[in-house]
């Protein structure tokens, strides 16, 4: 675990909480914090920040990508491919274009893993990164492009860390998680605190609904976490890719396009039937019957 580089959440300085949390409301109204569970008494703009949700819409996720310091094109493939996997559930599509995305990846050593989250994603200044991947190249292992690729896409989608679960938390020892964190990765008490034993409000996960699910050590948002620093000596697995939990839960949030209603395929099909509406759409109309389940 020498070289463990672990990630942290980007949070937007101060003055840009209150606008990112509008335009969070404006792309997605169910990331309204829910008032009632506070009651009647109204609340300082600042704290509703802090309670509304960052997911993207229904309307699933379509982002461009670009790099901040000309990788190779190989490497620009590669992690352009990791952050598309969360498209084989889900509404996700990345596309790269050749600068401005509107997520923008830098490779700065020593600064780690680090992404926004969601839509504060569209708050970042142009020309800054939305997400740091330290030194990724070519060479760096695949297993870390799963791990770590596909971990910071997940928070550009919104995703918080699942480790930040009350009882994934609690079975952390402080001290013992404090020094860990500074002996492998420089963080200072508030950082480990603010990063790791700090569990999440059930406000802030929104999109997993009112229902509480169990936490899911095998989630790719979840820290690999030692025996050393648990309470009871056991390790936290963490996610080495996106599990079926974690894919389900994309996909329920950013659900794919419906599958047309078979009388529709059935529809379009017939129309096929007439030569002449063939020769002039036959391209398109083959495509879609292929891409909706046949006739
Ligand atoms: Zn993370």
């Amino acid at each position: 675990m020498s070289d463990f580089i672990a990630c942290t959440i980007r949070s937007l300085p101060d003055h840009l909480l209150i606008p990112a949390a509008r335009e969070a409301c404006r792309i997605n109204p169910a990331n309204a914090p829910a008032l009632r569970a506070v009651g009647d008494v109204p609340l300082p703009p600042a704290h509703i920040a802090v309670l509304t949700g960052k997911y993207w819409g229904a309307g699933g996720v379509h982002l461009s990508i670009s790099f901040l310091d000309s990788p190779p094109a190989d490497l620009r493939a590669r992690i352009l491919a990791h952050a598309n996997a969360w498209g084989k559930t889900a509404n996700v599509k990345f596309s790269e274009v050749a600068s401005g995305g509107q997520v923008r990846i830098a490779r700065t050593p020593g600064q780690g893993y680090w992404s926004y989250l969601g839509t504060d994603v569209l708050q970042v200044p142009a020309g800054q990164p939305t997400m740091n991947l330290d030194s990724f190249t070519t060479q760096t292992p695949d297993g870390e492009f799963y791990r770590v690729v596909r971990h910071e896409v997940g928070h550009t989608l919104g995703f918080p860390h699942e480790h930040l679960r009350q009882e994934l938390v609690q079975k952390l020892d402080v001290e013992k998680t404090v020094a860990y964190f500074l002996r492998y990765d420089g963080w200072s008490r508030a950082t480990t605190m603010q990063q790791v034993l700090t569990p999440i409000s059930q406000a802030s996960i929104t999109g997993r609904g009112t229902e509480p699910t169990a936490a899911d050590q095998d989630s790719i948002m979840c820290y690999q976490l030692p025996g050393s620093i648990t309470v009871d000596g056991q390790p936290i697995r963490g996610g080495a890719d996106i599990d079926a939990a974690d894919a389900a839960f994309a996909a329920k949030i950013y659900p794919s396009a419906a599958v047309p209603p078979a009388g529709v395929r059935a529809l379009v099909a017939r129309m096929l039937a007439d030569p002449a509406f063939a020769a002039a759409n036959g391209a398109w109309a083959d495509a879609w019957l292929a891409a909706h389940g046949g006739g």
